[in-house]
């Protein structure tokens, strides 16, 4: 018997079942399909998920305020407890050194003034009073492990670094795509999972389904790319690749799990934190972990790679991160027990995402999420849906852009601003940072 839905949405992520949900609640048929066996076993499990409002571009810091309301009423949102349980926000807050990098954050305060986001301003003594094993010296400009500069700071402290209360970080990544999963299935979405997509069916010119590795057919007249890292190999199926201004591929990341310093408790004490004079991100891990990820500074190659064939090994990045980490946490312990994660970003050119239709009618896609973009699943998901809706009544997005109403923060933004043909935005960090 033919299969028919009224939307098809490639992926099972974080986001992809955000917009299921949010599709669902509008009465639309929608199947995810997934080639992992459950939703949120992509680049969503390797998350640090870390939940942060200050970005460097307005709609990026209105979007991830409004963002962090949503998992600040998780239970709520989502209109259903799902039997494994619910993913949690843990709210610590996060600090960010003021750097000669981000320009003393000058930006982000003027943001965060801008949209009433509250923040507090850190000097180094209050920095070291809250978390004593820091050392607030400067090491700047971020450096290679084997530079024989390395290690060594210039004997000044930081100027001092600006706290936002309202952060933190999920403790369960892949179980919030699951809750996801489960509250969109309430309102009648469906899952087909272990299939991969290995074609975009057009009919007259139009989106009309996709077809599985297994040689199955599946129709829907509208088709949403979710596909993460795979994201480019989706959008060339669908031959919507080649007219974009902005383009996504996989860029190979590795974050390290480390023990803090002896008699800390950093799980309980500590917060998420943005330290671009070394170049790293850290938040707490359960479990009394450090968690270490690498806010790409210029001085490390990009690894980009073929999320179909790539080398899942940890490299040397791991160890850099560490002994970057360790100048500013100087007790911590060196190891050599190399635990963490190694995933795929799914990059756009200006590390920005895409949340757009294309140039095929009834495919559209959320992609391009640059390591920064699950703080946002729930907003893409109405975000993604709204636009959907619209364009499918016939409202020309590309010639006149969707407004979007953030509803928490009292805003509203202009969805042309995630555009695939956008020109690159300077405003952004072109890092995982956006
Ligand atoms: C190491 C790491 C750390 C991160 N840290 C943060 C953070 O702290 N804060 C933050 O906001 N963001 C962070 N991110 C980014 C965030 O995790 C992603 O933006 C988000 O998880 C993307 O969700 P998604 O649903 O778009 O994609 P994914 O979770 O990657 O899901 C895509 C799905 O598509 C499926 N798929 C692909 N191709 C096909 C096909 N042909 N057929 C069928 N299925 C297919 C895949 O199996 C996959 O399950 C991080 C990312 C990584 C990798």
């Amino acid at each position: 018997m033919e299969k028919n839905y009224d939307v098809i949405i490639i992926g099972a992520g974080v986001i992809g079942t955000a917009i299921a949900f949010e599709l669902s609640k509008k009465g639309y048929r929608t199947l995810n399909i997934d080639r992992n066996p459950s939703s949120g076993y992509g680049s969503t499990s390797a998350s640090c998920a870390i939940i942060r409002v200050h970005y460097s571009t307005f709609d990026g810091c209105a979007l991830a305020y409004e963002g962090y309301h949503y998992w600040k009423k998780w239970e709520e949102y989502l209109e259903y407890k799902d039997e494994n349980g619910l993913a949690k926000f843990i709210e610590c807050g996060c600090m960010i050194y003021q750097t000669h990098e981000n320009d003393y954050l000058k930006n982000i305060i003027a943001r965060a003034n801008e949209l009433q986001i509250p923040f507090e301003k850190w000097e180094p003594e209050l920095i070291q009073r809250k978390l004593p094993i820091v050392n607030t010296k400067q090491f700047g400009p971020v450096k290679l492990s084997t530079d024989k500069e390395f290690g060594k700071n210039s004997g000044e402290n930081l100027r001092g670094a600006i706290f936002f209360p309202t952060a933190g970080y999920i403790n369960d990544p892949q179980l919030s795509a699951h809750n996801l999963q489960r509250a969109s299935e309430k309102k009648g979405g469906h899952y087909l999972f272990n299939s991969s997509v290995e074609k975009i069916m057009i009919n007259k010119e139009k989106t009309s389904g996709v077809v599985l590795s297994n040689g199955e057919k599946i129709y829907a007249p509208i088709v949403v790319n979710v596909a993460g890292p795979h994201s480019m190999k989706i959008n060339q199926l669908a031959g919507v690749e080649e007219e974009m201004n902005i383009k996504t591929k996989a860029l190979k990341v590795e974050v390290a799990h480390v023990k803090p310093p002896k008699g800390f408790d950093y799980e309980k004490n500590a917060f998420v934190i943005s330290d671009s004079d070394i170049g790293c991100y850290s938040r707490p891990e359960i479990g009394n972990h450090v968690l270490i990820g690498s806010e790409d500074p210029k001085c490390d190659e990009r690894i980009f790679v073929d999320p179909d064939d790539w080398d899942q090994n940890f490299t040397e990045q791991w160890k850099t991160q560490l002994l970057r980490q360790a100048q500013r946490f100087p007790d911590m312990p060196i190891s050599t027990n190399i635990k963490g994660v190694v995933a795929l970003y799914d990059v756009s050119d200006d590390w920005i995402p895409i949340y757009d239709k294309s140039s095929l009618p009834g495919f559209y896609m959320a992609i391009g999420s640059s390591g920064n973009q699950y703080k946002n699943a729930p907003i893409a998901g109405i975000m993604m849906a709204d636009l959907i809706e619209k364009c499918e009544n016939g409202h020309d997005h590309d010639k006149d852009p969707i407004k979007l109403n953030l509803s928490n923060i009292k805003r509203e933004i202009n969805v042309g601003f995630y555009s695939r043909n956008r020109i690159i935005n300077k405003e952004s960090s072109m890092s995982v940072l956006g």
